[in-house]
């Protein structure tokens, strides 16, 4: 596996899984795992996480010199270029996740992507898809836990499909298994993440992980 830390100034290489361990990032990760951490803190702290996470993955972004006044005189100011980032939230953990990269990028437009497992093909199937145009735009994926990947397979395929200019896949916790499927099938799409855990267990969750993400931010368990 081909993994970097997180102080990159230019963009991953291919097949790349960009762990973003920052000292707040693994604290609140270590956090969150806590299995008495009630749905409030849960909540607050996928939120905290996911503003953290959106600093590093928009770090190789392209900025463009503008021409601005400021009180004192003219300059040629440094401004992100390009069409607005879309953020597309995997549901329904994915959400999460958007709603704290929002505070950052608040101008950021908003994909959703419904994907369930059928129990007897174990394929994804989607059943809700609602995406801006992506054509040449960058493109951020969310799901906090990449674990079998199969989820995540099906996602990048279908902003793949719709040309944006680059596509980034970010999550929380990514399981060995997860990180494997993905880049088995698509080696150009880097993997951001907080922690990469052991393994997977026989219910396909991620051990030592943090249970059931969607569960967790919703309260449904
Ligand atoms: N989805 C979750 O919410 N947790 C896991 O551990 C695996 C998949």
């Amino acid at each position: 596996m081909n993994t970097a830390k997180s102080d990159l100034g230019s963009p991953p290489a291919q097949g790349q899984v960009v762990v973003v361990d920052h000292p707040l990032v693994k604290h609140k990760l270590t956090q969150m795992r806590r299995k008495e951490r009630s749905t409030e803190g849960f909540r607050r702290l996928v939120k905290e996480l996911a503003q953290l996470l959106c600093y590093e993955i928009t770090r190789d972004l392209p900025v463009t010199l503008e021409p601005i006044e400021t009180p004192l005189c003219p300059m040629d100011a440094p401004v992100i270029e390009g069409k607005k980032i879309v953020l597309v939230g995997i549901l329904r953990a994915g959400l999460g996740l958007v709603d704290g990269m929002l505070e950052i990028l608040p101008s950021a437009r908003v994909g959703h992507i419904g994907l369930y497992r059928d129990h007897d093909t174990l394929e994804a199937v989607h059943y809700y898809v609602k995406l801006p145009d992506l054509t040449d735009r960058d493109v951020v994926l969310l799901d906090p836990m990449l674990a079998t990947g199969n989820t995540a397979v099906a996602a990048v395929k279908m902003v793949l499909d719709r040309n944006p200019r680059s596509v980034k896949f970010v999550c929380m916790v990514a399981a060995p298994e997860g990180i494997a499927a993905l880049h088995a099938a698509f080696p150009q799409i880097p993997i951001y993440t907080a922690a990469v855990d052991s393994h997977l267990n026989e219910k396909g969750y991620i051990v030592p992980g943090l249970g059931d993400a969607g569960d967790r931010i919703f309260g449904t368990r």
